[in-house]
């Protein structure tokens, strides 16, 4: 990557203009700029990656209600959808055939495609602006606009609390999040990690107990147990592995998006009635529910602050998931360009 110039269009009626202060580093944005997903969602040169936005609002649409320039405010994975159809009238816009990706997504506005938050500013329609908590550190509270909604969303679907027991699989930005979520909200919580040297940073984060997954007698102990397991990893790995810790009825759910397909073997599935589905993001208004959870119990991501002069070395480090636990941009350091 290499600095550039983009566009960003004039404020319109709706519209909402933000000086990005914060942006965070998705394991997203790696596949993209490296064209991992190339059989779903091909990336079109140059690419401009971030939707972990956190900014201060600098000006609005002439009918913008919710934000006024100085406010803080963040931005997601999404910045517009068609509105209209049964997924966006059920609130529930990353269903939506039509949603605008916050970058490499067809821009309705400025023709080619969408640039994404490693940039001093951006323009968004308010309806997909979030208000941020004002108790919440902005570098770490960043993060929760794709790894923090990533997470807490499947868990509110599949019902984690008290009394269930969950497992996180993997420790990077998202399994961070999803281990202070599923601690926060009450459920037995177990970290599955292939990286030693994070048992004691999981503990810390909210985990009761912490598997090595590279360790089959440690894995064999928690056979038919869990209720939920959320999955969280980037890279191909065995997911029969897990599909087998799951007790009767019980879930696991890929957020992960390997670049190539897991195999699944039938049997696991068959002999306990477990089920596999994924998850993408969440809706806008769970977002803004996330983010206010966050601010009633003071939960952030644990971010290493970086000048976007090392955004090449931590995308090298992301690969090899050295990271504790989210590389956040301080854009301020655009200015240094
Ligand atoms: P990340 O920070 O790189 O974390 C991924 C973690 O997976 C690593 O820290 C590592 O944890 C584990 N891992 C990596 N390679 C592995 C391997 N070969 N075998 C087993 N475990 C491995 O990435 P992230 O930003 O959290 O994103 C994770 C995945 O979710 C990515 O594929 C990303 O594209 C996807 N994602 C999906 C959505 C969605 O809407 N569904 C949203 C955001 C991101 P340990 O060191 O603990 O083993
Ligand atoms: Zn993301």
């Amino acid at each position: 990557m290499q600095p550039t110039t983009i566009a960003r269009r004039d404020v319109t009626e709706h519209d909402v203009q933000i000086e990005i202060l914060f942006c965070g580093i998705c394991h997203s944005d790696l596949h993209t700029v490296r064209d991992e997903w190339a059989a779903y969602m091909p990336t079109v040169y140059p690419c401009t990656p971030g939707h972990e936005i956190l900014g201060r609002v600098t000006k609005v649409g002439s009918a913008v209600s919710k934000f006024k320039a100085g406010d803080i405010a963040a931005v997601g994975c999404m910045v517009d959808s068609d509105g209209t159809c049964k997924e966006c009238k059920a609130g529930l816009e990353q269903f939506c055939p039509n949603t605008t990706y916050t970058y490499n997504s067809p821009d309705k506005h400025l023709g080619g495609v969408t640039y994404g938050g490693y940039s001093e500013s951006v323009v968004v329609d308010e309806r997909f602006v979030l208000r941020v908590p004002g108790n919440l550190d902005h570098a770490g509270a960043a993060p929760l606009l794709c790894a923090g909604i990533t997470t807490y969303s499947p868990m509110h679907h599949w019902g984690v609390g008290k009394g269930k027991k969950v497992g996180v699989v993997g420790i990077g930005g998202l399994g961070h999040m999803g281990v202070k979520f599923a601690h926060a909200l009450g459920a037995h919580t177990v970290v599955f990690t292939t990286s030693s040297h994070k048992v004691d940073d999981a503990m810390r984060l909210g985990a009761d107990e912490v598997v090595i997954s590279r360790d089959a007698n440690q894995m064999a102990k928690h056979a038919g147990s869990f209720d939920f397991i959320l999955n969280t990893v980037s890279a191909h790995h065995d997911i029969n592995a897990y599909i087998n810790l799951l007790a009767r009825d019980g879930n696991i759910t890929l957020v992960g998006a390997p670049e190539k397909p897991l195999h699944v073997a039938a049997f696991p599935l068959i002999g306990a009635r477990r089920s596999l589905s994924g998850s993408p993001i969440g809706g806008i208004a769970e977002t803004q529910e996330m983010l206010d959870f966050c601010g009633k119990h003071n939960l952030t991501s644990d971010v290493e602050v970086i000048p976007i002069q090392k955004v090449n070395e931590a995308y090298e480090r992301l690969l090899k998931s050295d990271v504790k636990y989210r590389f956040s941009i301080d854009m301020a350091s655009l200015k240094a360009e």
